[in-house]
């Protein structure tokens, strides 16, 4: 089988059930693929195909264990694996090799997954676009003149170029979600304590998630199943069972109860995106979901809470990369804080420096209650918006993950309000903490993919993914696949 690399996990592993196909063999495939494709795409970092390999003839060697024996998974690079380099994709962080696994990292191991290579990404998850990388910027597989989104977009481009047959994603505004709606792959954010972080280079503390990247539903389900959990090396993750997801996938959303707010559906927002999603709630109600206009009254606020919140975390997680412990630190410095300085300097981007200097000012004395203790009271507001209607019965909010359709790479870039507001439909989300998932709901007619997002309530991502699923056994745009 020469296309092995463009099935999903779960064809793959019945492949390997079957034992018409070797761990071995997926990942030559997808390697190659990659070695043909991610010169266009420039999604990895980098790929360690001999240790994959190596890996992979070990996972089946072990007698068919695991849920993902054997199956290639890129990570983004801001989630620590033991001894390889893990950057953030920022130069602060270049030569950095953690002593340690991220505990999804653990998570994937022990089920058979081999760790292929390190997806590329905004610096520090900052941004939209992937154009915010030290390295260099990822490009859509659909359109390369276009960006994948961000800051997974490594992860969400090598999954949409058949390079990886799923990836791991961070979410802290929309990262996973905005990314695979513009690469036309689904992406999921758990509920906000569901993945431990431990191992997740911080960005925003409070907002940030890991979760799959995947080619279809039913992979998204199969990996979350994987990485969920309580760890108690994260104090933030919430000790309560892991359902089987998979077990959630009915394949018809009869029944359903679905929340369409009308906040999401405003003036600016492209008209071939509004008529997909149009398009797909029509669809939805015709095979028997209950529909209902519902109202998140302050939507219209999440943008700025969140740019406070997340850049006032920002600004506090990355006050360790001073040089001293970790990464890159300025050559010949004359004292301490000439080493902090340059070193920071140097170190960081255009974007951090922004984001540093922002949360710094939201938390500075004079202005900590104004803004920051402000932002926290709205953060409420935004979450008590979310509780109400799912308090009242809702099974899940359907909306568009982003307002257009992939932009032109620096179309945005010396812009970053521009760029701020491609989230505009995701954040709210975690600020709220509760999970959310981008599915294929069309095309334009230029041929870019475009995202719906499914909301539900804390822990019920197993409502979330039911929808979901039943949306892709009604339809098949996420079958298509890019030509490279
Ligand atoms: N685009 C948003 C930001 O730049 C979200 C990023 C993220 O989710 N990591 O903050």
């Amino acid at each position: 089988m020469d296309n092995l690399y463009s099935l999903t996990a779960n064809e793959l592993l019945a492949l390997m059930d079957k034992r018409s196909v070797r761990p071995e063999d997926i990942i030559e495939s997808v390697c190659s693929r990659a070695q043909s494709v991610d010169g266009k795409v420039k999604g990895y970092l980098s790929i360690d195909r001999e240790g994959a390999l190596a890996r992979a003839a070990a996972a089946g060697s072990r007698a068919a264990q695991g849920k993902l024996r054997g199956i290639p998974v890129a990570i983004k690079d801001n989630i620590c694996i033991e001894g390889e380099l893990t950057t953030c994709a920022s130069k602060i962080l270049r030569g950095f090799r953690p002593p340690y696994n991220a505990t999804v990292i653990e998570k994937l191991k022990a089920e058979g997954a081999v760790v292929l290579g390190r997806a590329n990404m905004d610096e520090f998850a900052f941004g939209s676009s992937c154009e915010n990388s030290s390295y260099f910027p990822t490009l859509n597989p659909w359109d390369t003149s276009r960006i994948p989104g961000g800051s997974s977009g490594g992860s969400a481009a090598v999954v949409a170029a058949d390079e990886a047959v799923m990836a791991l994603g961070s979410d802290t505004g929309g990262s996973i979600r905005q990314p695979a709606a513009l690469c036309g792959v689904v992406g999921m954010k758990p509920t906000y304590g569901r993945v431990s972080r431990y191992g997740l280079i911080a960005f925003a503390s409070s907002l940030d998630q890991i979760g799959p990247l995947t080619k279809d539903v039913r992979d998204s389900a199969l990996l979350l199943g994987v990485i969920a959990g309580y760890d108690e090396k994260d104090s933030t993750s919430v000790n309560i069972p892991v359902p089987d997801y998979l077990s959630c996938l009915t394949g018809d959303i009869r029944g359903m109860k679905i929340g369409i707010p009308k906040e999401y559906f405003v003036d600016g927002m492209d008209k071939e995106v509004d008529a997909a999603v149009k398009e797909a709630i029509a669809l939805l109600k015709g095979k028997g979901a209950q529909v209902s206009e519902v109202s998140l009254p302050h939507t219209e606020y999440a943008v700025a809470v969140y740019y406070i919140l997340a850049t006032a975390e920002a600004s506090s997680n990355l006050a360790r990369f001073d040089g001293v412990q970790f990464g890159h630190r300025c050559e010949d410095p004359q004292n301490i804080l000439d080493m902090y300085e340059r070193t920071r300097g140097e170190g960081f981007g255009a974007e951090a420096k922004r984001r540093i200097i922002l949360g710094t000012y939201v938390l500075s004395s004079g202005y900590y209650d104004a803004y920051y203790l402000k932002a926290q009271k709205v953060r409420a507001l935004i979450k008590d918006d979310f509780d109400r209607v799912f308090k009242a019965g809702l099974d899940c909010i359907l909306t568009p993950t982003s307002p257009t359709p992939a932009f032109r790479v620096g179309e945005r870039s010396s812009d970053p309000l521009s760029m701020y507001l491609s989230d505009i439909f995701t954040i709210s989300v975690n600020l709220a903490g509760v999970p959310a998932i981008s599915v294929p709901c069309g095309f334009t007619k230029s041929g870019l993919p475009i995202g719906m997002q499914l909301i539900g309530d804390f822990f019920r991502e197993g409502k979330i993914l039911r929808a979901a699923h039943a949306y892709e056994c009604y339809t098949d745009w996420h079958k298509r696949s890019p030509i490279l």
